[in-house]
Parts: structure tokens; sequence; C-alpha cells
């Protein structure tokens, strides 16, 4: 519903105390020309005071108005449009109210974020810590002899190394996370084969596999598929995949990789008969350092981080990627990529 504006209001009460002035005159003098008189004077002073109001009142509320606007839009340019001239304190209420609006959940993002931050500084901090002091321990014992000792020298440098390989591979997790969430990095689209990249993978993967007697291979492999993706991301997608089915997947286990033509999209999914997610770890899969068992993914060189990267390069696409698992058949991860003819 439009409201009227306080001017017309006052503009219109003006009239109405004028009228009733010079009604009053009238009664009481019987005169014309003395309610004519008190009309003009009553109805000139409410107007003079109007004009006052309006330049006193309305432009300090033009003026805020301004200011609120200026804050919400972050810009300098600010021109108040004909709305404003009819009705500026309703436009004035609209304006703060949006405005509060604004502030309230600019405040809620930034206490979630804050509430992420000591999060993530706490699970880095904390991943850190067990690689560092490994590499710690076996300098101090062979700094204390050990060095000497040809039965231990050699094995503790490789421990060392081992560990100082898991915290190069943390920090490159890290990195890759930081810049898709900065949006640092960039998604580079191209025309690739999805069937073939899906091949390459498998073959690099192989000896990994065959190391727990997994075979991996690629389904519905007879003609290209292609897609429109960035191709390096899709890859490190597909690589964390596979790797997540060998490290969770049984011995003499299968993965196998599915690709299906769905028309504007491409459907890829990841199966394999592994340990299987029990469902109530199935919602907080992709977070940041979410591990259905803590002891076996570091045990196996992992992260925490593998699925939230593929999460966000799969989005950084405007793409979905769901899981399903069901606990000793196996799990089954799919993803869509646009397709390209
Ligand atoms: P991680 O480095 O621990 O492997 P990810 O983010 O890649 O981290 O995976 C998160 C967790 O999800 C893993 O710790 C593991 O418990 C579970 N997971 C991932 N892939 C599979 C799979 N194919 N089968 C069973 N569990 C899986």
């Amino acid at each position: 519903m439009k409201t009227i504006s306080p001017k017309i209001i006052l503009a219109l009460f003006s009239f109405v105390v004028a009228f009733s002035v010079s009604g009053i005159t009238y009664f009481y003098s019987n005169s014309v020309r003395f309610s004519f008189y008190a009309f003009t004077i009553s109805l000139s002073t409410s107007l003079v005071m109007l004009f006052f109001v309006n330049v006193f009142i309305v432009k300090k509320i033009t003026t805020l108005i301004n200011t609120v606007k200026k804050f919400r839009t972050q810009s300098d340019d600010v021109s108040l449009n004909n709305e404003f001239r009819s009705n500026e304190m309703s436009l004035l209420h609209s304006e703060i109210f949006a405005w509060a609006e604004e502030r309230k959940n600019e405040i809620e993002r930034l206490k979630k974020l804050e509430v992420y931050r000591k999060e993530f500084l706490g699970n880095v901090s904390h991943e850190l810590k067990t690689p560092i002091f490994n590499i710690q321990g076996y300098v101090l014992t062979l700094l204390d002899g050990g060095l000497e000792d040809e039965t231990i020298n050699r094995d503790y440098l490789q421990r060392a190394e081992k560990s100082i390989d898991r915290m190069i591979t943390i920090i490159d997790d890290l990195e890759a996370i930081s810049q898709l969430e900065t949006g640092e990095l960039q998604i580079e689209p191209e025309r690739f084969d999805i069937v073939a990249l899906a091949k390459d993978v498998i073959e690099a993967q192989e000896l990994k596999a065959t190391n727990k007697g997994i075979i991996l291979t690629v389904q519905n492999d007879e003609k290209p598929i292609f897609v429109f993706a960035d191709r390096f991301r899709i890859r490190q997608v597909i690589v964390n995949l596979i790797v997540n089915s060998i490290k969770y997947g049984k011995q003499n286990g299968e993965t196998k990789i599915r690709i299906y033509d769905m028309g504007d999209n491409v459907s890829v999914e990841v199966v394999d008969n592994g340990l299987g997610i029990e469902d109530k770890h199935l919602p907080r899969l992709f977070e940041r350092f979410y591990r259905v068992d803590k002891s076996r993914s570091r045990e196996q060189g992992g992260t925490g981080l593998g699925l939230a990267i593929v999460k966000h390069i799969i989005e950084a696409h405007n793409q979905t990627i769901n899981v399903m698992s069901t606990v000793g058949v196996g799990t089954v991860f799919s993803f869509t990529l646009k397709k390209s003819n």
C-alpha cells in the first residue's frame, strides 16, 4: 500500500486548521472579511512552518538517507529517486531497516568465519605436531649416539624423511584448499576426453593398487566423451577418489570408474567394494579434516583434506558431488561435469 507523505499530511492539516479558524472567527464576528483574514493568516503561518520543517528536518533526513545509502552500497554516487520526494520518512525507515539487516547478516557471517578460523588453526597445528615430534624424536636419538649405531641410523633417517614427506603433503593440501577458498585459484576450462583422463589416472595409480591386490578399471570406455572443465583439477579429483578407494579398500578388492553421457552433463562415478562408511558420517565427509577412522587415515598417509579439495573443485565448476555407501559393501562417489560436443 502506498503511504502518504508527511508533507502532504501537514499541508492538508494546515488547510483543515485554516478552515476551522476561519469558521470559528465567522461564528463569533459574523464577518466574512474577518473570517477571510483569519483563514489567510492561519494558512500562511502553517505553510511558512511547513517550509521551515522542509528546510530543517527533511533536508537533514535527506542527508541521513544519503549516508545510509552510501554505507550500504559502498558508493559515493547516490541519487535519490522520485520515491524519496513522495515519502522520505518511509524511505528512511526502509533504508535503515535494510542496513541493519545487512549488518546483522554480516556479523553472523564473521562470527562463523571466526569459529572456522579457530577450528582450522587448531586442526592444522594438531596435524603438523605429529610429524614434527616424530622428526624431533629421531634427530635427538641420532644425536644421542644413534648416529654411530649402524642398526638404527639409516632406519631413523628414513623414518624422519617419511615424516617430512607427510608434512609436505599436508602443506600442499592446505595450500590447495586456501587457494580454492580465496578464489586465488581460477578454474581454466577446456574441452577434453574424460574417458581418456580416467584411463590415464588408473594407469598412474596401478602400482599402488596392485600392492593391495586391487583391480582398477574404467567401464564404458569404448568411445570418447568430451567435457568442458579444468583438466588438471579434474585429474586431481579423480586421483583423490581413486587413492581413497585404495586406502580404504579391502585386500584383492576392485574399483571401477563409470562414465555416463547424460545429455547436457556427464556423470562420473568412482565405485569401490571397500570398507564402506556408516550413514552418520556421510553428511560431514567433505568437511576439512573430517575422518571416519582417524588412526587408519593417518596410517595411510591421509591428511583429511582430500575430499574437501575434491568438493571445492567440483563446486568451482558449478557442479555437484555425492556419496553413497554401505558398510562392508562399498562406496560410490559421483560427480557431474558439463558436456562438450
Ligand atoms: P583422508 O586424507 O583421511 O583420506 P579424505 O578427505 O580424503 O581424507 O577422506 C575423509 C575420510 O573419508 C577418510 O578419512 C575416510 O575415513 C573416509 N573415506 C574417504 N573415501 C573413502 C572410501 N572410498 N571408502 C571408505 N571411506 C572413505
